[in-house]
């Protein structure tokens, strides 16, 4: 019989590619979330529209043995939502209340294992200071410090879901991602990313100017969705909990960045820094745990990302229009 699994956040990025992937190896797959995924044919065996804050939803996703929850739903964005502290109430409610109720039903209903996508974003601050040598080693999140609230909220479901391991015998596997992007994401509307949203600005530009928030001095990694679900795969499979970092090493600045995918595009490009959220000054994953007990490691250089990336969201605009 086939692998059974849930994947909470189903209608969104990552979630979105994750099923596809599971029906790929054989799994029967039901999706659940507040909306359809807007950027994919639905590959869910089953899609159900629901709020997971609410438990009687989460209970009625249990009506057939279930083997593995991916717990992927948050209310989350980019540095112009998680950032700005205007969504910081609704951040933590929303995703601690999620995460509260998968974690009650899981144990409830006997899941085998139930993944759950913490984020770098729990980090201490005082690590990310300087851009050229930021840490992001497992251990060095405590003494803990995140700059946002929704890194807080992360910690506090990461407990949660070490402390249901420890009291419940509850399998649990935990990644920490460090900047997932590719095509079929948010790329418009104030919920992208920095790469969706650099990709946007340059195939939109005129001009030729970009703008981007802060004096782009920033850094930061960022990784190519396919391989993000690669090692969400590996993690499940292990005998490994985590929490483990889930990110690619290939450091960058975001004007470097901004270049690359004007590089791509082959248009000519003047960057503005304006005021804007930024998060922390520099990040980076620190891969030393994956491969040391996955035997993980990214597969391409960002570029080769970055192009699959443009190209989508340039036809996503000219669709559009
Ligand atoms: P996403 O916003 O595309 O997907 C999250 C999905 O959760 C959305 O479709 C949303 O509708 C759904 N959701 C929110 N509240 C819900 C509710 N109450 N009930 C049901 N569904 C609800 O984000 P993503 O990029 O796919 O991220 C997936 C997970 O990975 C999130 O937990 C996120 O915090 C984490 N993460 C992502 C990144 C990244 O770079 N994309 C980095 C670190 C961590």
């Amino acid at each position: 019989m086939s692998k059974t699994a849930i994947v909470c956040g189903a209608g969104g990025f990552i979630g979105g590619h994750l099923v596809k992937r599971l029906k790929e190896e054989g799994y029967w797959v039901k999706g659940v979330d507040l909306k359809t995924n807007e950027y994919d044919n639905n590959h869910a065996d089953e899609f159900i529209i629901g709020d997971l804050r609410d438990p009687v939803v989460c209970s009625s996703l249990f009506d057939r043995n279930i083997d593995e929850v991916y717990q992927l739903a948050a209310d989350m964005g980019g540095a112009g939502y998680i950032f700005t502290g205007e969504h910081d109430a609704d951040v933590m409610h929303n995703s601690a209340t999620i995460n509260l109720n998968m974690a009650e039903v899981s144990r409830k209903n006997n899941v085998k294992k139930i993944f759950y996508s913490s984020s770098a974003c729990m980090y201490p601050e005082y690590n990310q200071l300087d851009p050229d040598n930021p840490k992001c080693s497992e251990e060095s999140a405590y003494p803990a410090a995140p700059d946002s609230e929704y890194g807080w909220e992360k910690l506090f479901s990461e407990r949660l879901y070490l402390a249901y391991s420890r009291n419940y015998k509850l399998e649990v596997r935990i990644a920490r991602f460090h900047n997932i992007f590719g095509p079929k994401g948010t790329w418009k509307g104030g919920k992208e990313k920095a790469p969706a949203a650099i990709c946007r600005k340059v195939a939109e530009s005129v001009n030729g100017d970009v703008e981007v928030w802060g004096d782009g001095k920033q850094t930061r990694s960022f990784l190519y969705i396919d391989e993000c679900v690669d090692a969400i795969r590996r993690l499940v499979n292990s005998n490994f909990t985590g929490p483990v970092n889930i990110g690619s090493e290939e450091m960058i600045t975001i004007n470097d960045l901004v270049k690359m995918v004007a590089k791509v595009a082959g248009k000519p490009i003047t960057i503005k820094n304006i005021p804007g959220p930024t998060g922390v000054r520099g990040r980076n994953s620190d891969n030393t745990l994956i491969r040391e007990k996955l035997n993980w490691a990214p597969s391409q250089p960002l570029v080769e990302g970055i192009t699959k990336t443009y190209e989508w969201i340039s036809d996503q605009i000219k669709q559009d229009k």
